[in-house]
Parts: structure tokens; sequence; C-alpha cells
């Protein structure tokens, strides 16, 4: 392995007690290192030298054990040298383990921002979906609305006083299922896309002619209304807005100017719609309330049924975040069906 170098490598020598410096050429004889130069014919044990590290920048410093040292600026002399001296092998050992060092930082990276995606945005946009101002949220509730009022929505055909009635029974089951605090919202529209309800923020909720027409009974519009409530209070859909919008835009959410954000929001939640998990939590919320209000939750099975039927005649494809835009598997109707 160690062979006679006969190239050498030109570097500058210092002798560890005078500062100045003396030119001379390193050799590998054998298991020696040659330094030859006008004032200078040393050879060394390689034992007592110490190579250094080839990925730092500038000089290369090889030191002696007498500390003496020689400064390499020759990068393919060395190269060739510390081959010739056989350290090749342990200089890319270590390269490799400052690389896997550098992966291993990588991959904890990842995880981290993994960790943060999966665990931090959920926790964080549920707090701040929690902490909105009302003000902004009133403002997305609005534009949510003209958005899907000019794309899917018409003026309600039903009196005002037979809204008023439907508005006051479901008020009065919520009551009675023990839900205190500000009622939610209640907004009647006619449908371009069949019968449907819709949650927007702001605690709203938009119930439509027809469905209220579909409807076999009363507390099929409430189970439907109980599902919608459900997403209301859990703030499904700042939840998920604010997951999508990520933690950049939280930022700017929060501390910045929101307008361009309240500008692109509207859109982003009719697109988005919810999870499957969110839906299933609203459908147990309806669950919850339709028995605590002493409603046959039975109703809301009929009340799928009775949609299913509809869906063919509806008009245009509805919003994600509409009703009819998550229809029940066998799974939800069995849920309302078996309950007691
Ligand atoms: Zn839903």
């Amino acid at each position: 392995m160690n062979e006679r170098d006969d190239a050498g490598c030109a570097a500058l020598y210092f002798d560890g007690v005078h500062a100045r410096a003396q030119r001379v050429r390193l050799h590998v004889a054998g298991d020696r290192l040659e330094v030859r130069g006008e004032q200078v014919q040393r050879a060394l044990p390689l034992a007592d030298v110490q190579w250094p590290e080839t990925t730092r920048h500038g000089a290369l410093i090889l030191r002696f054990a007498d500390g003496a040292s020689a400064e390499v600026e020759d990068r393919a002399g060395f190269a060739r040298l510390a081959a010739a001296a056989g350290v090749r092998e342990g200089l890319v050992v270590r390269a490799q383990n400052r690389w896997s060092l550098a992966l291993g930082a990588l991959v904890a990276l990842v995880a981290v921002v993994a960790l943060l995606v999966t665990q931090g945005v959920p926790l964080f946009s549920g707090w701040l979906a929690r902490h909105t101002p009302p003000a902004l949220e009133a403002n997305l509730r609005d534009a949510v609305l003209a958005l899907v009022d000019s794309r899917y929505l018409e003026p309600s055909r039903l009196s005002v006083a037979r809204r008023q009635q439907i508005r006051d029974a479901l008020l009065e089951r919520l009551a009675q299922a023990g839900e205190g605090g500000e009622p939610p919202e209640i907004l009647f529209r006619g449908s371009r896309i069949g019968p449907n309800a819709l949650a927007l923020p702001g605690d709203a909720i938009v119930l439509t002619d027809e469905l209220i027409e579909l409807a076999p009974d009363f507390d099929g519009v409430f189970g439907v209304f109980a599902h919608e409530y459900g997403h209301v209070r859990l703030k499904h859909g700042l939840r998920g807005l604010y997951e999508a919008l990520s933690l950049t835009m939280l930022a700017g959410l929060l501390f910045g100017d929101y307008g361009n954000v309240v500008a692109a929001a509207p859109v982003l939640l009719t697109t988005l719609g919810y999870s499957r998990a969110r839906e299933r939590e609203a459908d147990l919320e309806a669950l919850r309330l339709m028995r605590a209000a002493g409603r046959p939750p039975e109703a809301m099975a009929r009340m799928f049924e009775a949609l299913a039927g509809a869906r063919a005649e509806a008009g245009r494809a509805a919003p994600p975040i509409a009703f009819s835009s998550h229809p029940p598997d066998a799974e939800r109707i069995a849920l309302f069906r078996s309950a007691r």
C-alpha cells in the first residue's frame, strides 16, 4: 500500500520554532514521510503524522509529532500523497461519517416537519379557529355566502312567516337538546343544486327550500340541520381552511395584513369540503342532538333515502361543502337507523 511517491507534493514547512516558512516537497517512502527542502531533510514515521481532513476549505496542514507542520495548497498533490501513505481510506470513512451525520440531520428535520404538519398544523388550526376574531369570521361568512349565492343558490320562495316558523322549531329542538349559548343563524335559499344544506363560517347555516319540501318529516330537517350545526360548532370550515393555508399563511393571518387571505379564503372554503373524519364527527353530533332532543334518529336515515332519490334530478354539481356532496354510505345510514 505504501508505495514510493516520486512526484511528491509542494508544501510550506514550519519547524514549529521559527515563524519562517521553508519551501519543501513531501514524499511518501515506505512507512515514512520525507520532507525535502534546501534547509530541511527529514523522514518522519507516518505514525507521527497527523493528516488534515480534506473537506475543509483553505490550506491543508499536516502536523508532526514534534510540533513542526507542513502546509499544502496543491489538493491534487495532497490526494496522491495521502493515497501513497494509505490514509485515503481513513479520510473516506471520515467523509462518510460526516455524510451520514448530515443525512441524519436531514431525516430529523423531515421528521420534525412531518410532525408539525400532521400534529402541529391541526392543533394550531384548531386553536386559531377558536380564536379567530368575530369580525374576520363575519367577513368570511359574507364572502362565502356571496359566492354560493351567485353560483348555486337563489332567493327563497318560502314566506317570511314560514321561514320564521321553521327557524323557531329548529332552535326549540336545539334548546331541548340542552344546547346553550348563541344560537346559529339560519338562512333560507332556493337552490340550483337540489335539496341541500351548508354550514358557513360565523355560525351560519343555509337550508334550501328544496330540502324542506323533500323531507318526509320535520325531524329529518332537524337531522340535517343538526349535522350542519355539528360542522359549525366544531369549526370544521375554519379548521380546514387554516390547515389548507398552512403555517406561512397563518403567520400572515395572525400578524400581518389578512386582506389577501380573506379574498382567497371563500373560494378555498367552498372547494375544500370536509374530510371523512369531520363528516363522521358531524354525524355523531347530529345523532347526539337528535337523541338529546328526544327525536328519532331513524328520521335521518329516512332523510338520506329521500335525498338519494332526489340526487339524480339535481341540476349542477353542488360545492364540496354542501350536504349533498357527501352522500351517505351504508355505514352512515346504519349509524342513524340502528340508533335509539
Ligand atoms: Zn357535512
